[in-house]
């Protein structure tokens, strides 16, 4: 069984043929995938295929690149939102994103501070999406109780990657992991206590080997984790699944 912990299947890349994408992830034998909205409106469409499908999980979160849409009214709305609809399971993504940029550091740390206020008043799980930005992300966390904390997609070093396990945070791998260029990556990876370690797609970007280039989808999930058994013999995909299911208490 494979789980997709982080997918964007809601988005219009996937418009033309959704259906036939969700019918190849079960064909490859991902069991469950967890559709993260990163926008007001992406949000609603991610919770709205999560009804439609009983595999599929939604998150509500606003990503840091769209932090300029944050209000105290959106806040209220994913409160409201999160208590009545039970397949939102966790919050996010929601972080920091000094790499890009795209907003300024100070509204992207208040809109980050508002969302961790919301997962911990709800005691719902938190996924960060976090570049260049690990010292901020690290000082701000532990200012919040949070359920479960996971670092998606992560890129940083492995002095970073060890203090979020210090601390019990889960890490998600996804394509990078296969790309030839990706060997610091590979570190982190090779050091990951087993039982925080997670798979993703973070589809439509970033495919796996052999399918780098193309739009990525959930059924390309099996590349990813074929090819983390092949660096770690005690990894296996049951691992990778029952970690998810903690996670996200699925
Ligand atoms: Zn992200
Ligand atoms: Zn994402």
């Amino acid at each position: 069984m494979l789980i997709d912990c982080h997918s964007h299947i809601h988005v219009d890349a996937f418009d033309s043929d959704r259906k036939e994408v969700i019918k190849r992830a079960q064909a490859a034998g991902v069991e469950k995938i967890i559709n993260v909205g990163f926008d007001v409106e992406g949000n609603f469409k991610a919770i709205a295929l999560a009804n439609e499908y009983d595999f599929i999980y939604a998150t509500m979160g606003i990503h840091p690149h769209a932090a300029s849409e944050w209000n105290e009214e959106v806040g209220e709305k994913i409160i409201e939102t999160c208590k009545c609809e039970p397949k939102v399971v966790a919050l996010g993504e929601m972080g920091l994103d000094y790499y890009k940029n795209f907003q300024p550091r100070e509204l992207q740390l208040s809109v980050l501070r508002a969302q961790l206020a919301i997962a911990q008043k709800l005691e719902l799980p938190v996924i960060i999406h976090c570049r260049d930005a690990f010292n901020d992300l690290f000082e701000m966390l532990p200012h919040f109780q949070l359920k479960n904390v996971l670092l998606h997609c992560f890129t940083g070093t492995l002095e970073e990657a060890r203090v979020g396990w210090s601390r019990g945070y889960y890490m998600a791998f996804t394509g990078i992991i296969t790309y030839p260029s990706a060997g610091s990556l590979r570190e982190v990876f090779r050091g990951c206590p087993i039982n925080l370690m997670v798979a993703e797609t973070d589809c439509p970007y970033l495919p796996p080997i052999p399918n780098r280039g193309k739009r990525n989808e959930p059924a390309f999930l099996r590349d990813t984790v074929s090819y983390m058994m092949s660096l770690r013999k005690d990894v296996d995909s049951s691992i990778l699944s029952a970690n998810s299911i903690k996670l996200f208490s699925l």
